[in-house]
């Protein structure tokens, strides 16, 4: 694994810093404070090719693999947690469906999710099952041709504003997690509508809804993988979730730094810089290395990922780590800036707001412990 990024990564990460500091930096604060969604910001990002990174080429993406991945979602999290997330939920059925798809399908669903034409959402979890996915209680019955599918789904990223849903839901509601299958739901199929908007902590500008499955019914075809396989897609995609929430929170640490060391330069307390006092120095120092650390876990779970080697437990340990460090980096950074870090002037109260999703989403930091646990005792 080389610390050096090739030329294409370094060339696409300078790209993706600018188009971020142009397109997201000015508007990143309002779309927070009035919770809107910008949908023009994906069709922007569809034209630099950045909404089908992980699809492969034939099916129109851009076959990048996920160290280069990582590296796009560091650089947009910087400025816009809701967009970076967003850019990772978009991947999530692409790279589901390229794995377990039908060719049909992937050539139905794969070029429009790659080209941004139409967005993607991942559907697991409900009100009755967080992190215990498993005891998930919407099923779907075969009838026929088709499959109906009843129950709901919370919490869901881009509920309301997608077209394609990944919905898991019990095709065998007696057998636990093996009763689980994956299914693909097209946003307008009578039976499907959204329910409840959240309203949220922070990452405003990215919805998260309810969606509810009223006898709605599918195709058999949209079916993906085997009956069964659900729990097992889902697992996968968490895993390789996990890998880009870790990048996205490296960036929301990255931004709450650059700020911090900025501003600890500027603010005079006692006839100096507060950057002279070593109690800052060292709260600095501390924020840098764990940044530091996060960035190279995050990157060896991509790389084993892109390797083909085992990187469940790698990418749990990354996820962890990084989002834990942005936690606290942004903590520490509302705390260098005193009374004005806890005022919406500035932009580390955001940053800080914005962290504590990461430490939930794709998996609870305790979700993580266990899996990590679970790996080293066995
Ligand atoms: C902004 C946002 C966006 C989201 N987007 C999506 C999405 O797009 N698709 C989707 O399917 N889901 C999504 N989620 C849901 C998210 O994955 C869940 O919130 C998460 O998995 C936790 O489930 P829960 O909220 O039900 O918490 P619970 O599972 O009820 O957990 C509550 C607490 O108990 C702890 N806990 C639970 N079980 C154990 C255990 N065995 N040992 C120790 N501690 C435990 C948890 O760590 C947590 O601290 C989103 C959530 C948020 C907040």
């Amino acid at each position: 694994m080389s610390f050096d990024l090739t030329e294409e990564q370094e060339s696409l990460r300078r790209t993706v810093e600018k188009f971020a500091e142009k397109e997201l930096a000015p508007i990143a604060a309002e779309a927070e404070e009035k919770g809107e969604f910008h949908r023009e910001i994906f069709e922007k990002l569809a034209d630099i090719g950045l909404l089908g990174i992980p699809c492969p080429e034939q099916y129109g993406g851009a076959g990048l693999d996920y160290s280069t991945y990582i590296l796009v979602i560091e650089e947009i999290a910087k400025q816009c947690l809701a967009t970076a997330v967003g850019l990772a939920v978009q991947g999530l059925p692409q790279i589901m469906i390229n794995l377990f798809g039908s060719e049909e399908q992937k050539k139905q669903y794969l070029a429009p999710l790659a080209s941004g034409k139409k967005l993607g959402a991942f559907a697991l979890t409900e009100a009755g099952a967080g992190s215990d996915a498993a005891s998930l209680k919407t099923t779907a019955t075969l009838d026929g041709d088709s499959y109906v599918l009843n129950g709901s789904k919370v919490f869901i990223t881009h509920g309301g504003v997608a077209d394609i849903y990944l919905v898991m839901a019990k095709t065998n509601p007696g057998e636990g997690a093996r009763g689980i299958s994956s299914f693909i739901v097209e946003d307008g199929t009578p039976g499907f509508s959204c329910g409840k908007t959240e309203k949220k902590m922070g990452m405003r500008a990215s919805p998260t809804r309810e969606i509810i499955l009223e006898d709605c019914r599918i195709p058999r075809k949209n079916l993906v993988g085997k009956e069964g396989d659900g729990f097992k897609i889902a697992m996968i995609a968490l895993d390789s979730g996990r890998i880009t929430i870790g990048a996205a929170a490296v960036g929301v640490a990255q931004a709450a730094f650059d700020e911090s060391v900025k501003y600890a330069k500027q603010r005079e307390q006692f006839g100096q810089p507060i950057a002279s006092f070593q109690a800052i120095q060292f709260m600095l120092a501390d924020m840098g290395t764990a940044i530091r650390a996060a960035r190279n876990m995050v990157r060896e779970a991509a790389y084993l990922k892109d390797k083909g080697k085992p990187f469940s437990h790698v990418a749990a340990m990354a996820k962890l780590f990084a989002t834990d460090t942005a936690m606290k980096v942004t903590t520490d950074a509302v705390q260098i800036f005193g009374g004005y870090g806890y005022m919406q002037d500035y932009p580390v109260e955001r940053l800080m707001r914005a962290a504590k999703v990461t430490q939930i989403v794709e998996g609870t930091n305790q979700i993580q412990r266990m899996v990590i646990a679970r790996h080293l005792l066995k």
